[in-house]
C-alpha cells in the first residue's frame, strides 16, 4: 500500500526528498482517502481531473536527486561562476549585507516564507519594516511618500513614465529620456511605451528638452557617465510646458547629494540594491519609487500607512488597499502584484542599522575613494568624461579602452565598456585601496610611482558645495535605536515574533500556493557563487548560472508542453504581459495588426485585465455560469462579434473557482478557430504538473509562478519569478535584452526586466525543487495537493457550502466555501471569521476573491494531515460560535467573532463585561492551551488609515497619543 514513505530504500544515502516535501505519508493519505471514499490516489485524479486533459510526460528527465546530491551540484554551478570584483556599476553595485540581517532576515523563514500583509493583525512586524523603507526612501529622495518597492529601476522608470501620462497638464504623448539614463532602463521604457502609443525621446535633456512638447521626461542622477547635476532648471523647463519630470537616483549618493525632491521632481524611482541587497546576476532587488503627495492615489505597488486598532492603539497596514487588490481591473494603469518585499525589508534593515551616521560613513568613503582613484588616473595621464561625480568615473581610454579593461581583468577586477572608448570605473562599499592600486596598475600598465595613501593627503572631494544635501536624513529615532548587534538582534526577533508565517502555522491561501520553502533550496542563494555576480559581468564568469538556466528553462518546458521558456519576467504580472506581447508581435508579424481584443473571464485575477490593457488591448469580460465555469455560449457570441480583432482569451487554468473545466480544450480551439491565441494563466499549475501539460491542451503562452508552484518563498509579498512558457510560433517573439544577446531570440519584444535574466538569484530553488522531486515526486506533489483540497472539502462541506465542483463533485487543487449564509443567519462576515482565525493561530484563506462573501482555501501538498485537522477543527468549532449567535446566546454586536483578534491585553485587561468567558476568547480548542499566537493588535481600522494617509515613520509623539 505505502507509496510514498516506504519504498524500497534509497541506495543513495539519502532519504527521498519527495517524502519531505509532500505532509501525508502513505498511512494518512490512505486514511484520507477513505474520508473521501475512493480507493486510491488515482481514483480520485481520474474523478477530479477531466480525461481530455490528462497526459503522462514523456521524453527524457533526470532522476531525482537526495538533497546532498542537489547541494552538490548546485555548489558546482556556484564554483563554475567567477567571482571577480566589480566596478561595473550600471545600477548595480557589490554590497554589505550585515550578518545580523543575512542571518536573522534573509535566511530566516520567521521571514521568508510570510506572505503579503494583507491580514494586517499578523503581519505587524513586515509592516513596521516596510514602513521603515518607505520613511528612508521618502527621506532620501525628498519625497512626501514612497512605496513599498518596485520590481526593479526600469520598470519603476516605465511606471514613472505611465503615472505622468496620467497626471501631467500637457496632452502630448510623448515622453523624454535623457540619453544618458542606463541603457536597460531606456530599453524597458521602449518596450513599455509602444503598445501604449507614447513616443520616446531620447536626447539630451539639458538642451533639446525646451525644444520638444512632452508629458514626462527622465533624467538620471548620477548619470551614466557618472556626473552629479543640479537637475532644477532642466525640471524646471518640463514644468513649464505642464510636463512632469521623473528622477532616476542612487540612494546612496542621496545621502550626500542634494535631492531630487529639493530639485523639483514629481517622481523619483531607483533601485535599494547597494543597501545590502546581493547582485545576485540581476536580481531580486527591491526597486522604489517615491512622489508627492498629491499624487498618492497614482502610485502604483503597495503602500503601508499607519492606523489604528478597534482601542486605538497604532497599526500598520497596507493602505488604499482595496483599490491595490483588484489593480483597478479594466481601468488598470499599472498591474504590479508581487513586488519584492524580502528586498526592502532587508534595504530598510541596512540603513536602520547603520543609521544617518553609518550611512553617510560609506558614502563618503566611496565618494573619496573615487575622488582619490580620480585623481590617481588623471596623474597618469587620464582624461575623465567628467569632473563632478559620486561614485562611478568614466575614462576616456580611446583606444585603450579594451587594453584597459583587460589588464583590470588580470588583476581580478571588472570594469564597464560603455563604447566610444569609454571605460566605467564604478565604487561601492566593498571597495578597498588595492582595489584602487589595482586599477591603476591596469590603466598605467604597471605600478605607478605613487599610493593611495600619498593620494589621500592631497586631495580634495570632488562634490561641490552647491550640489551637497543639507537637510537631515534618516531623523527618525527609528533610525538610531539599534546600533549594538545585540539590540539589532532583539529587534529583528521582535518583530518577527508578532508576525505568522509558514513556519507557525498553514497559510492555506487560495491562488497562492504557499507550500514548503525547503531549507535545501534556499541555501545556495547566498553563496557568493551565486550571490555575487554582476548581470553584465563577461559572459564566461557566469558559467555555472547559465547552465542552471538551461536545464531549469528546459524542465519547465518540458513540464509544461510548451517549446520555450524564458525566465525573464520577474513576476507572474510581468509573465502575462510578456506573453501577450508576444501574442501582439506574433500578430502583427502576419500583417494582422489590427487584432487587439483580449476576453478574459469575469474570474480572473486583476493582474489579467491590467497586463490587457498595458499591452495596448482592449477587454471584453466573459460571463462565468453557476458552476464556476466560462460561460461558453458568450464567450462564442464574444469571440464571434470580435472575430476579426480577436487577439486573445487570457483564461486560468484550473480555474480561480477551483475546478477543472470539461470544456477547455474546446474553448482553446475555439479561439484559434476565430485567429485569436489562448495565453493561460498558470497561477493554478499545482493541481496539473505531471498529470497534464498546458502547451498539449491548447496554450500558446502561459506564465508560471515561481513562488507559487516552485517553491520561491513568497517574502512577505516577493520576490517572485514569473516566466512563460511558448509554443514553437511565439518563440521568436519572447523577451531578449540589448546587452546580453544570449539571454532571448534576435527578434524578441524587447526587455521586461532591467536585467537579462530577470530575478537570476533565487532561480536555484526552483532548479533544486524539480530536481529533487523528479517527474514522480512532481507528479505525487499534485495528487497530493489535489487529495489535501478535496479532503479540507469534505470535511468542511456539512458546516459550509462548497461552492464550485467539478463534474463528479470534486474540486481541484483548492476550494470556496461560502460563508454569505452566515451573514444572513448570524450577522457574521467572512472578515469576522478571518480575524477569528487568527484567534485559533491560523492565516485566514483568501476572502472574498474570485467571489465577494467566500474564503478560498488552498491547502498544498505540504501540510500534513494534522495540520488540515487542526484548520478544519478550528472552522468547525467558529461555525458553532456562530451558531450561539444564532441562537441568540450572544448579542450579533458582542461575540468572539466581531471582537476577533483577541489581544492579550484586551484578555487581562481588569475589566472583562463580554457575555463570553475570557477563556472562550482566547482558547476555544483545546490545542491552544499549549501553544497560543498571540496577535499584537487588534482588529486594524482601515478607514480610519485611509482618511489619514500616513505612510512614514510617524513622530514618537504620536504612538505616545495613539495609546492614550
Ligand atoms: C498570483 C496570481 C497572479 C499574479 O502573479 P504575481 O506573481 O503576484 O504577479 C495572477 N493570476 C492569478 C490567478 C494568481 O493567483
Amino acid at each position: 500500500m505505502n507509496t510514498t514513505r516506504t519504498s524500497l530504500p534509497s541506495l543513495e544515502g539519502q532519504e527521498e526528498f519527495a517524502t519531505r516535501h509532500i505532509g501525508p505519508d502513505d498511512r494518512e493519505v490512505a486514511e484520507m482517502l477513505a474520508v473521501l471514499k475512493v480507493d486510491s490516489l488515482d481514483e480520485l485524479i481520474e474523478q477530479a481531473v477531466p480525461a481530455s486533459i490528462r497526459t503522462s510526460l514523456t521524453g527524457d528527465f533526470p532522476d531525482p536527486l537526495t538533497e546532498r546530491q542537489a547541494l552538490e551540484r548546485l555548489s558546482g554551478y556556484a564554483a563554475r561562476n567567477k567571482v571577480v570584483k566589480s566596478m561595473i556599476g550600471l545600477g548595480y553595485h557589490d554590497t554589505e549585507l550585515p550578518t545580523v540581517i543575512l542571518r536573522n532576515v534573509l535566511e530566516n523563514p520567521g521571514w521568508y516564507t510570510a506572505y503579503t500583509p494583507y491580514q494586517p493583525e499578523i503581519s505587524q512586524g513586515r509592516l513596521e519594516a516596510l514602513l521603515n523603507f518607505q520613511t528612508m526612501i521618502a527621506d532620501l529622495t525628498g519625497m512626501e511618500l514612497a512605496n513599498a518597492s518596485m520590481l526593479d529601476e526600469a520598470t519603476a522608470a516605465a511606471e514613472g513614465m505611465t503615472l505622468c501620462h496620467r497626471l501631467a497638464k500637457s496632452k502630448s504623448d510623448r515622453f523624454f529620456v535623457d540619453a544618458r539614463t542606463l541603457p536597460q532602463t531606456i530599453a524597458v521604457l521602449e518596450t513599455r511605451a509602444q503598445p501604449l502609443g507614447i513616443e520616446l525621446i531620447v536626447g539630451d535633456a539639458t538642451s533639446e528638452l525646451a525644444k520638444t512638447e512632452v508629458f514626462g521626461v527622465l533624467l538620471q542622477n548620477p548619470d551614466l557617465d557618472g556626473r552629479v547635476r543640479d537637475l532644477s532648471e532642466t525640471i524646471a523647463v518640463a514644468h513649464e510646458q505642464g510636463a512632469l519630470a521623473v528622477v532616476a537616483a542612487d540612494p546612496l549618493s542621496l545621502v550626500l547629494v542634494k535631492s531630487p525632491g529639493a530639485m523639483g521632481a514629481d517622481v523619483v524611482v531607483g533601485s535599494a540594491q547597494r543597501f545590502g541587497v546581493p547582485m545576485g546576476f540581476g536580481g531580486p532587488h527591491a526597486g522604489f519609487m517615491a512622489t508627492k503627495d498629491d499624487y498618492k492615489r497614482s502610485l502604483p505597488g503597495r503602500i503601508v500607512g499607519v492606523s489604528v486598532d478597534r482601542k486605538g492603539n497604532r497599526a500598520l497596514r497596507l493602505a488604499l488597499q482595496s483599490r491595490e487588490q483588484h489593480i483597478r481591473r479594466e481601468k488598470a494603469t499599472s498591474n504590479i502584484c508581487t513586488a519584492q518585499v524580502l528586498l526592502a525589508v532587508l534595504a530598510g534593515f541596512y540603513a536602520t542599522y547603520h543609521g544617518p551616521e553609518g550611512l553617510r560613513r560609506i558614502a563618503a568613503r566611496v565618494q573619496r575613494q573615487a575622488s582619490i582613484l580620480a585623481a590617481g588616473l588623471k596623474r597618469l595621464g587620464a582624461t575623465l568624461a567628467n569632473d563632478v561625480f559620486f561614485d562611478t568615473l568614466v575614462v576616456e581610454a580611446g583606444g585603450d579602452a579594451d587594453g584597459f579593461i583587460e589588464r583590470a581583468l588580470a588583476e581580478g577586477i571588472n570594469l564597464c565598456s560603455l563604447g566610444d572608448g569609454k571605460v566605467g570605473i564604478a565604487i561601492d562599499e566593498t571597495t578597498e585601496r588595492r582595489h584602487l592600486m589595482a586599477v591603476l596598475r591596469a590603466y598605467g600598465k604597471g605600478d605607478p610611482d605613487f599610493t593611495v595613501l600619498d593620494l589621500d593627503a592631497e586631495v580634495t572631494d570632488s562634490l561641490p558645495q552647491d550640489l551637497l544635501r543639507e537637510d537631515e536624513i534618516l531623523t527618525h529615532p527609528i533610525f538610531h535605536a539599534y546600533r549594538s548587534e545585540t539590540e539589532m538582534l532583539r529587534y529583528l526577533r521582535l518583530l518577527q515574533e508578532k508576525d505568522v508565517a509558514l513556519d507557525r502555522s498553514m497559510i492555506p491561501l487560495g491562488s497562492c500556493t504557499m507550500k514548503l520553502n525547503a531549507t535545501t533550496e534556499m541555501i545556495p542563494i547566498t553563496w557568493p557563487g551565486f550571490a555575487k555576480i554582476h548581470p553584465f559581468a563577461p559572459l564566461d564568469q557566469s558559467e555555472g548560472y547559465r547552465t542552471l538556466i538551461g536545464e531549469l528553462e528546459d524542465w519547465l518546458a518540458k513540464l509544461t508542453g510548451f517549446a520555450a521558456v524564458s525566465l525573464q519576467p520577474n513576476a507572474g504580472s510581468q509573465g502575462e504581459y510578456a506573453g501577450l506581447l508576444t501574442i501582439r508581435k506574433y500578430h502583427e508579424s502576419r500583417g494582422e495588426g489590427q487584432r487587439n481584443i483580449c476576453l478574459i473571464p469575469s474570474s480572473a485575477h486583476g493582474t489579467n485585465p491590467a497586463s490587457a490593457i498595458m499591452a495596448g488591448m482592449s477587454v471584453v469580460v466573459v460571463k462565468c455560469d453557476d458552476h464556476g465555469n466560462i460561460d461558453v455560449e458568450d464567450m462564442k457570441a464574444k469571440a464571434a462579434a470580435n472575430k476579426d480583432r480577436l487577439a486573445a482569451l487570457m483564461v486560468t487554468y484550473p480555474s480561480t473557482h477551483g475546478v477543472f473545466e470539461e470544456a477547455i480544450v474546446d474553448i482553446c480551439e475555439l479561439i484559434h478557430e476565430h485567429g485569436g491565441q489562448v495565453y493561460m494563466d498558470g497561477a493554478n499549475l499545482n493541481a496539473l504538473l505531471g498529470i497534464a501539460q498546458p502547451g498539449v491542451i491548447g496554450a500558446d503562452v502561459m506564465h508560471m509562478n515561481l513562488h507559487k508552484t516552485f517553491c520561491i518563498p513568497h517574502g512577505g509579498g516577493g520576490p517572485g519569478v514569473g516566466p512563460i512558457g511558448l509554443a514553437e510560433h511565439l518563440a521568436p517573439f519572447a523577451p531578449n535584452h540589448p546587452m546580453q544577446a544570449e539571454a532571448g531570440p534576435e527578434l524578441g519584444l524587447g526587455p521586461v526586466s532591467a536585467a537579462p535574466w530577470g530575478s537570476a538569484l533565487i532561480l536555484p530553488i526552483s532548479w533544486a525543487y524539480i530536481a529533487m522531486m523528479g517527474r514522480s515526486g512532481l507528479k505525487q506533489a499534485t495528487k497530493v495537493a489535489i487529495l489535501n483540497a478535496n479532503y479540507i472539502a469534505a470535511r468542511l462541506g456539512d458546516t459550509f457550502p462548497v461552492l464550485y465542483t467539478g463534474a463528479n463533485g470534486r474540486v481541484a487543487h483548492e476550494c470556496i466555501i461560502d460563508l454569505r449564509p452566515l451573514k444572513d443567519l448570524a450577522h457574521v462576515s467572512n472578515e469576522d471569521v478571518a480575524k477569528r482565525l487568527i484567534d485559533y493561530g491560523f492565516h485566514a484563506p483568501t476572502m472574498s476573491w474570485p467571489v465577494p462573501g467566500t474564503l478560498m482555501i488552498e491547502p498544498t501538498e505540504s501540510e500534513a494531515k494534522a495540520e488540515l485537522d487542526r484548520f478544519c477543527e478550528a472552522m468547525i468549532s467558529i461555525r458553532a460560535e456562530a451558531a450561539k449567535i444564532e441562537a441568540g446566546d450572544w448579542p450579533e454586536t458582542d461575540n468572539p467573532l466581531v471582537n476577533a483578534p483577541h489581544t492579550a491585553e484586551l484578555l487581562l485587561a481588569d475589566d472583562w463585561q463580554h457575555p463570553y468567558s475570557r477563556s472562550e476568547a482566547a482558547y476555544p480548542v483545546k490545542g491552544l492551551r499549549g501553544d497560543k499566537y498571540w496577535a499584537p493588535v487588534g482588529r486594524v481600522d482601515n478607514a480610519y488609515g485611509d482618511r489619514n494617509l500616513v505612510c512614514s515613520c510617524p513622530p514618537l509623539d504620536s504612538y505616545q497619543d495613539a495609546a492614550e
